[in-house]
């Protein structure tokens, strides 16, 4: 890594220093990727594995990123698990109350497309329909490594955007 604007030896003293040199919104983009803090909101059996990512076999923490009681401080929503009509409205309600800017994860086929429940009248078949969707997650359920891996994915993201990029769901 070469720092714009300084000699090899500068670059390399402030490698050593630990100092991080670029575009605002780019380091901006890669400290909030670091640090996601979803919102606890299990909605079915998809948030048994949520809870097993976050607990200490799997260990969310070591990513930066740490559930939260309250969407005001929280910036990621996961969905896990069977929308039924009657939450969708609180559902769009805890997003609007999370701050700007924010992320959401679509966990598992109900949350995604209304999974095995796709026939019932009262479940919504697919998250999008009422919040934006950053992320899928396929499965039922999805295991823990792969909730993970759409993390991870957030986070790539998170940091394309802030370099300018567009990407898709
Ligand atoms: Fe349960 Fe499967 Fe639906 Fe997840 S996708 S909430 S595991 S039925």
């Amino acid at each position: 890594l070469e720092y714009e604007g300084f000699t090899k030896e500068e670059s390399a003293e402030l490698r050593r220093a630990g100092v991080v040199i670029g575009p605002l919104e780019q380091i901006k983009g890669w400290a909030r990727s670091n640090s996601l803090w979803p919102l606890t909101f299990g909605l079915a059996c998809c948030a048994i594995e949520m809870m097993g990512a976050g607990a200490s076999h799997y260990d969310l923490d070591r990513f930066g990123i740490i559930f939260r009681a309250s969407p005001r401080q929280s910036d990621v929503m996961i969905v896990a698990g069977t929308v039924t009509k009657k939450m969708g409205p609180l559902l769009r309600r805890l997003y609007d109350q999370m701050p700007e800017p924010k992320w959401v994860v679509s966990m598992g086929s109900c949350a995604t497309a209304g999974g095995p429940y796709v026939r019932s009248y009262s479940v919504v078949k697919g998250v999008d329909q009422i919040v934006p969707v950053d992320v899928y997650i396929p499965g039922c359920p999805p295991s823990p490594v792969a909730l993970i891996y759409g993390l991870n994915k957030l986070q790539e993201k998170i940091r394309i955007e802030a370099s300018g990029k567009k990407v898709s769901s």
